[in-house]
């Protein structure tokens, strides 16, 4: 129940690498045979890649996954600009992939500009709308949010950046393989995705650039991937992505409407099961099978533990293991009291689910939420 983290390996993406760890080992900028094989493996995948998204090949460059892909759209940007008055947009719900990357531009002096979201996560147009100036070089706002599963208005979003002459980048990773996603019909420029998220490996994902979208490199070196990323291809983990790719493409829809069903069933079913219950983000906007839900009275993370000794893998928007006691960056953001964002777990499906598994989580829930209520200080105070 935590696809929203990663996903295993899809078998026949494991088939697809396994001859380009042995056999065609080669390093696709070698002349002979061999680095031919490898190059062929690295350009098939980047057309898998490329038709999942509708983006020309020319315009996709491989990364070792999300978080580069976004590190390499904000930063490749900004330093293939004049750094003087360079105002960049970004919203409050970002992955740290994005707003860490904000929070270092903004120390070395450029003007950010952090969007506020509503109550379900959405950053709305006329946000942005009243926040771009004349100087305004980027706006990177997530497609589906990790924490919450809201989806953004990218479409309407990237049109105001666009009108305004400014470059709009997506955080897509965790849209890209589980919805449609269209970077023509989104109107991007420049689109971060990554392998793990889809049923491929780890450590490899890439950044859809327009074509004529100039970028800095963030890397130097050999001259791989248009000079923007240098360093030898990751050639099996890339093939894998493109298995990936190409299968997640062939099932999306009959994959989206079961986990829609499942979602939309473990969400009611927990809300009217356990008393006190809130479901963040968008009710409708969301990815399919997310379901995120803060239980006042509660810590999330003695949920998880719980859920965990039952056999159930989920994850929390608090973060106490991380050493601080705040909540959640994200359900600060939606408007979450502290005291109710630290109940909060993140339930995501994914293709091996069964209906048996959600109805067991179903089973299981409210006597692990009832239990730690009756233990709970919080509890006494808000009197049940
Ligand atoms: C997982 C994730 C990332 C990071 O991707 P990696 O490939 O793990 O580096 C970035 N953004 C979002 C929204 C994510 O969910």
């Amino acid at each position: 129940m935590d696809h929203s983290a990663t996903t295993p390996v899809d078998l026949r993406a494991l088939q697809a690498m396994e001859p380009y760890l042995t056999e065609e080992y080669g390093n696709p900028s070698s002349i002979h045979r061999m680095g031919q094989a490898a190059r062929n493996g690295v350009e098939t995948a980047r057309e898998q890649v490329a038709r999942l998204i509708n983006a020309a090949p020319a315009e996709i460059i491989f990364t070792s996954g999300g978080t580069e892909a976004n590190n390499l759209a904000i930063l490749g940007l900004i330093e293939a600009m004049p750094p003087q008055g360079q105002h960049i947009i970004t919203s409050a719900v970002e992955h740290h992939a994005v707003l860490d990357v904000f929070t270092y531009l903004g120390r070395k002096g450029y003007d950010v500009t952090i969007l506020p979201v509503n109550r379900y996560g959405m950053v709305e147009p006329e946000t942005l709308e009243r926040a771009m100036k004349p100087n305004t070089a980027l706006v990177s706002i997530m497609h589906a949010n990790n924490e919450i599963g809201t989806i953004q208005p990218i479409k309407q979003l990237a049109a105001i950046a666009r009108h305004r002459g400014a470059v709009f980048h997506t955080d897509a990773v965790q849209s890209v393989g589980r919805i449609p996603v269209d970077v023509k019909d989104l109107g991007v420029d420049m689109l971060s995705c990554s392998s793990h998220k889809l049923y491929g490996p780890k450590g490899v994902g890439c950044l859809y650039i327009k074509k004529g979208t100039r970028l800095a490199r963030r890397v130097y070196g050999g001259s791989q991937e248009r000079k923007l990323r240098s360093g030898t291809e990751n050639v099996p983990g890339i093939v894998g992505f493109g298995a990936a790719a190409d299968i997640a493409g062939k099932r999306m829809s009959e994959t989206m409407e079961r986990l829609s069903d499942f979602g939309r069933y473990l969400s009611g079913s927990l809300q009217r099961l356990i008393p006190d219950t809130i479901l963040t983000g968008d009710p409708v906007n969301r990815l399919p099978g997310h379901v995120s839900l803060c239980f006042k009275y509660v810590e999330g993370e003695s949920i998880l533990l719980m859920l965990d000794q039952m056999g159930i893998m989920a994850s929390s928007g608090s973060a106490c293991t991380s050493g601080s006691l705040d909540p959640s960056h994200v359900l600060l953001a939606i408007g979450l009291p502290h005291e109710v964002a630290h109940g909060s777990i993140r339930l995501s499906l994914g293709r091996s689910n069964t209906r048996e598994e959600v109805d067991y989580v179903v089973q299981v829930l409210p006597g692990i939420i009832e239990r730690l209520r009756m233990m709970s200080p919080m509890a006494e105070e808000g009197k049940i």
